[in-house]
């Protein structure tokens, strides 16, 4: 359903005249140019339209009573979500300073009255054509984007993304006053799920572990692949012993974890590290790192499957 509705076009035809609209309208219906047409007789109400629909091009006529279509299209152009519409303006003379400064509010073509069917159905269809490829360029690019913060096993953000959010959230906490507390998870003996199940099996552990890890955390928690099986959990407005009990949930979580297939009746457990920003030692991110580096040391070498904190906790 959603992607139909990706496929529809929309166009918003605004002008004072009513047989205008219905002519232009018409002839756009005639020659299957676009799903649905919606119309306007002034500014005002091609705003309402143009926040309540998706609209994907707007004809709009550049003399109206009370706002005329070059400060309705500045006013349009001011909003974000509306920037990229392609306006095709009306007008009714060949008036070239108006066009020129119509082209540097962004206009993107004009079309002269009176004008022949052809005409308008043929650079109707050129500026829908350029709004689908622009807007295909946009997803493209923000597919990108999620692409190089992610992690292609596990599906969690990389440690590209990881270093962003801990500097928001740092100097967040920094400017607040506010508390932040970073998890490290390291799986036990992973090296002998490897070497006895082999590798496929090793990354259906990992992606089964990443899986349970972010499950156990709140939305606004981002959860990281360090690398390997190394995973880190910044947790926003979380104290020390929030970050416990946290940290205590996911390792009793992925403890109690069965797997099927050739790994039936296996067992992971996994060694958690804590360091919560105010905190002794701590004074940068690189500091907050280290701290929960040791902190997940001291659990390793304390004998695995535990939750390590601050030195001076123990
Ligand atoms: P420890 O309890 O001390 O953590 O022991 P360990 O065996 O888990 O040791 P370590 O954490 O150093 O080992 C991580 C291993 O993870 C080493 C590496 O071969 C393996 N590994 C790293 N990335 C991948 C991956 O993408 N897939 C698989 N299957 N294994 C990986
Ligand atoms: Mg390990």
């Amino acid at each position: 359903m959603s992607d139909n509705k990706g496929m529809e076009t929309n166009i918003l035809v605004i002008d004072d005249s009513e047989s205008v609209r219905k002519e232009i309208i018409q002839t756009l219906k005639s020659h299957s140019v676009a799903t649905y047409f919606h119309e306007a007789s002034d500014g005002i109400e091609g705003l309402k339209v143009l926040l309540d629909i998706k609209i994907n091009l707007v004809l709009c006529d550049v003399e109206m009573p009370r706002l005329d279509g070059f400060r309705f299209l500045s006013m349009v152009r001011a909003r974000d979500e509306l920037k990229c519409i392609p306006f095709i303006m009306l007008t009714a003379k060949e008036d070239q300073e108006s066009k020129m400064r119509g082209f540097e509010l962004g206009v993107a073509d004009y079309i002269t009255k009176p004008f022949g069917p052809g005409e308008l159905v043929a650079r109707v269809k050129v500026h829908l054509q350029i709004k689908k490829l622009q807007d295909e360029l946009i997803k493209a690019n923000e597919l990108l984007l999620e692409m190089s913060y992610t992690d292609h096993l596990t599906g969690l953000y990389n440690r590209r993304y990881l270093m962003e959010v801990l500097e928001r959230e740092y100097s967040r906490a920094q400017r607040t006053g506010g508390v932040l507390s970073l998890l490290i998870l390291d799986i036990d003996h992973f090296k002998e799920v490897n070497d006895r199940f082999g590798h496929q099996e090793g990354d259906a552990v990992l992606a089964r572990t990443a899986s349970i890890f972010s499950n156990e955390l709140r939305g606004y928690d981002t959860a990281v692949r360090f690398g390997g099986d190394e995973y880190v959990a910044v947790l926003p407005d979380t104290s020390l012993n929030d970050a416990t009990a946290v940290a205590e949930r996911i390792r009793k979580s992925v403890g109690d974890n069965t797997f099927g297939g050739r790994l039936k009746g296996e067992r992971i457990t996994v060694s958690l590290g804590i360091a919560a920003y105010p905190g002794k030692e701590v004074e940068t991110i690189e500091d907050l790192v280290r701290e929960a580096d040791g902190a997940l040391y001291r659990a390793k070498a304390g004998g695995r499957n535990r939750t390590g904190g601050p030195l001076s906790l123990f």
